[in-house]
């Protein structure tokens, strides 16, 4: 595969009706902070541009950057993600009780990371295999005493566990399904993995918060797709899968929970299913309103913060911003925030003295803030706020001010 493709049909449904909602900018790879020494050296860049099939109404990115791009020396490990690791735990307890798979059932996840769900469900008795492509993650994990492949996941890779390990009385893929480009493969070998009773649990991102509370920073390249209820009905039906439950869950400004089963199996399925699908009905989703909606705030937010940026510079005030995740790099292309901020404070060691993708603006411990003493901090990491000021609270006592931008533009003081 070349560094880069634009597909032109919708990855669950292979309609060609896909209709630009928003084109955020041209970016680098969102994750690609950058030591001293790559400095002199270009990062290329790569379209971003958020689309909806007007079909199924699936929101997706249909520019897909190899993956070998992004993910080869991937750093985002589970455990450095506060709260995620113990929301993982829990989570194999409750799937493991909600499920109630055959004893010595297989349990498969895709995308395992260091391993931190399996580790829970080891725990609880079952035999777990993880799938990770980021070699340093599966060597780890296995390491750790969860036995990881270092392959992405496909209907070859599948045929391959199954030959090895049996088939799988459960599946899961947490964060992982909207980043896959070939869905259909993904979920050839999804069918092909699960034994008859087996069940597919995923984690996603929910696109109906995505679109309400303006998470804009949640779109970068590795999220191909924004995945809602509807659009999915339609593509498990049509691998002879249905859902049997789906939850809303807070993880990463606001997610679902599924799980589904073949059409034949066992499990009744329940009213939360049709429950979901019937208020996305409401709100709209089968046709563009509330994408409409959610350019419209976020062009006035742009608008606003760079007005009250340029006028705080215009008076000579420094303005630096907090942030250096995947998600800032969208929001420093988008916002143009290039030359109209001095630096990035974050709170995450392996971006400390390290230069943002393509932009190169220096990334430093948030500690430094009080040696540097910016008047002003726009907080990219928005959703954050409320720990950011606490962590901050010397900050504003000695005069600094923080700069909000969602869910409204504004500053605060104390
Ligand atoms: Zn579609």
């Amino acid at each position: 595969m070349t560094d880069f493709y634009k597909r032109d049909d919708c990855r669950l449904c292979r309609s060609k009706s896909l209709e630009t909602v928003l084109d955020i900018a041209t970016t680098p790879v969102g994750d690609d902070f950058v030591t001293g020494d790559r400095l002199g050296k270009g990062q290329p860049t790569f379209p971003l541009e958020l689309c909806v099939c007007t079909n199924c109404g699936l929101l997706q990115l249909p520019g897909v950057i190899n993956p070998e791009l992004i993910y080869s020396d991937y750093l985002y490990e589970t455990s450095i993600s506060l709260g995620l690791e113990e929301h993982f735990l829990k989570y194999a307890r409750k799937m493991i009780e909600q499920v109630k798979p055959d004893d010595n059932a297989l349990v498969v996840d895709i995308g395992s990371n260091v391993g931190c769900m399996l580790q829970g469900v080891k725990a609880l008795g079952y035999p777990v295999l993880g799938i990770e492509p980021a070699s340093a993650l599966a060597k780890k994990a296995t390491d750790a005493g969860v036995e990881t492949w270092p392959l992405f996941f496909n209907r070859e890779t599948a045929v391959k566990v199954r030959e090895e390990r049996g088939p799988a009385g459960i599946v899961t893929a947490n964060n992982v399904f909207a980043n896959i480009d070939d869905l259909t493969d993904m979920m050839e070998g999804i069918v092909e993995l699960l034994d008859d009773n087996g069940v597919f649990v995923f984690e996603t991102g929910y696109m109906v918060d995505t679109v309400q509370n303006t998470v804009i920073d949640n779109v970068y390249h590795e999220h191909l797709c924004y995945f809602s209820i509807l659009p999915l009905i339609k593509f498990f039906d049509s691998h002879g899968l249905e859902f049997i439950d789906v939850e809303r869950v807070p993880t990463k400004g606001g997610s679902i929970r599924g799980v589904v089963q073949r059409k034949s199996g066992p499990r009744a399925v329940s009213e939360s299913v049709t429950g979901l699908a019937t208020l996305e009905r409401e709100l709209g989703f089968e046709g563009m309103a509330p994408f409409r909606n959610l350019v419209g705030r976020v062009e006035t937010m742009k608008r606003e913060l760079l007005e009250l940026i340029d006028s705080l510079r215009a008076e000579g005030k420094s303005v630096a911003a907090y942030g250096a995740s995947v998600g800032v790099t969208t929001m420093l292309y988008y916002l143009e925030l290039e030359g109209r901020i001095d630096c990035l404070y974050d709170d995450n060691p392996v971006k400390f003295d390290t230069f943002s993708p393509g932009m190169h603006i220096p990334v430093y411990n948030s500690d430094e803030i009080y040696k540097r003493k910016p008047d002003y901090i726009l907080n990219i990491a928005w959703r954050y706020m409320n720990p950011i000021k606490a962590r901050h609270e010397k900050y504003l006592a000695e005069g600094g001010r923080f700069i909000t931008m969602l869910p409204a533009v504004g500053i605060i003081e104390k």
